[in-house]
């Protein structure tokens, strides 16, 4: 008989596997899809972020942040690059914390992850899709197929159901629940953003890409974040999107639609862009905005800004004449107003928020309050990271500590 069985073969599985089977337990992995570590190999566009040298509290979410702090005061980014390591994969540091394997391929975690297992005498069973699991007799009963295998120690690392293309599901929220577990309500993060904006403006935009600083303020505090930002016929991504997706997703509860307020020239402060403008403005002519505009900002973005301010038909001269009327566009370069109303849900998300609540599971060991013998790791529990590199962290430190305890 396994000393443990572990369902699913993903970061959080993987890595309990191994460190419980370095404590000499014999343990088995149950894994639902064809391959191993399917969402790991999409990690990181194919590079893997694996982790962030600076696995601050601010950076992760739950609602109950007293159980991120529990794990996260044991096991920093050393411990996990220790982990690494140990396996033989080294890994590099770049900007903004984030750390890569050094090969950047997260195809080479996955084999060398794999190839520990199988070192350990870890078993893995590929194509085997947990139905359900049942405690009885002091004993439990995991049934996938038409089999069930009994085990004193289940692992639930099933991850939560963001990215269903990669195999996400809710497979283990319903484990939980049927023992008991109370849940706290999901909802994609790190997820693109669907838009009200005005239809026609969207298909003008479509496909541009700017570096710009997104704001929003909500009426107790203000978020911002800067990088891309890639305007699509949907509504609106990239990397400043993403990391601000979590706080759009949790206004959205509270109303239907809002605003975002984007800086599509963060480079400039409002003076530098007004006087930039206002020089080269001075040759008087009668070339039309639209054409004058070209010389500093995307063609693909004059008219929704010059439209709603009634400026689309104007030429270079009536600015000359009104320099209230460069004010009105430098205030809408620096303050363009964008709708949001939704996200491109699960398909698009790389996180989901919520999971098992933290409250019944135990930050020392990861077993759950409610059943001895059963434990939790990674994203079906609801802990959440920004992107960065936070939410492999999590998964990693999950493993390290069950591992540990198991
Ligand atoms: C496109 C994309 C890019 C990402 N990039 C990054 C990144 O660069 N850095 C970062 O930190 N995070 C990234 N993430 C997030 C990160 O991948 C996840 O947070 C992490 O994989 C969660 O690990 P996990 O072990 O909890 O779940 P998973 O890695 O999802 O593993 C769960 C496994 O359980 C299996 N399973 C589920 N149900 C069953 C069942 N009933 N029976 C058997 N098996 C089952 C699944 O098939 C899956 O293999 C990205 C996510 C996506 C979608």
């Amino acid at each position: 008989m396994f000393d443990v069985v572990i369902v699913g073969a993903g970061a959080s599985g993987l890595l309990t596997a191994i460190v419980a089977a370095r404590r000499g337990k014999k343990v088995l992995i149950l894994e639902k899809n064809n391959k191993i570590g399917k969402k790991l190999l999409a990690t990181g566009n194919g590079k893997c972020n694996i982790a962030n040298q600076r696995p601050t509290l601010e950076r992760f979410y739950s609602q109950n942040p007293q159980f991120l702090k529990d794990i996260l005061q044991d096991y920093g980014f050393q411990s996990v690059k220790q982990f690494f390591k140990s396996i033989g994969l080294e890994l590099i540091e770049a900007k903004e914390g984030k750390v890569f394997p050094m090969s950047l391929q997260a195809s080479a975690v996955v084999e060398l992850l794999v190839a520990e297992c199988e070192y350990l005498g870890v078993k893995i069973m590929c194509e085997t899709a947990v139905k359900k699991i049942v405690f009885d007799n002091n004993i439990f009963s995991i049934e996938y197929d038409s089999h069930n295998i009994k085990t004193k120690k289940v692992v639930i690392a099933t991850g939560h159901c963001s990215a269903p293309q990669l195999g996400g599901v809710m497979d283990g929220i319903g484990f939980a629940r049927a023992f008991g577990h109370k849940i706290v309500k999901d909802f994609p993060t790190l997820v693109q953003l669907t838009s009200a904006y005005k239809e026609n403006y969207l298909s003008q935009m479509a496909g541009v890409k700017v570096d710009a600083r997104v704001t929003l303020r909500s009426k107790s505090q203000t978020f911002i974040k800067q990088g891309d930002v890639l305007f699509t016929n949907y509504g609106i991504s990239g990397l400043a999107i993403l990391d601000i997706s979590r706080r759009v997703m949790e206004a959205l509860k509270n109303s239907s639609e809002l605003t975002l307020e984007i800086d599509l020239m963060p480079k400039m402060s409002y003076e530098q862009l007004r006087a930039m403008m206002k020089k080269s403005l001075i040759k008087k002519s009668q070339k039309p905005l639209t054409i004058w505009m070209q010389g500093f900002i995307n063609k693909k973005l004059i008219n929704p800004i010059l439209e709603p301010l009634k400026l689309d038909n104007e030429t270079v001269s009536s600015l000359l004449s009104s320099i209230e009327k460069v004010d009105m566009i430098v205030k809408k370069i620096k303050h363009f107003e964008f709708k949001v109303n939704g996200s491109k849900g699960y398909k698009g998300a790389e996180v989901a928020t919520g999971g098992v609540d933290t409250q019944e599971v135990d930050a020392k060991t990861m077993e759950s309050k409610k059943q001895k013998g059963l434990y939790f790791v990674g994203e079906v529990l609801d802990i959440d990271g920004d992107r960065g590199g936070f939410n492999l962290h999590l998964a990693w430190v999950c493993g390290l500590r069950a591992g540990e305890s198991l």
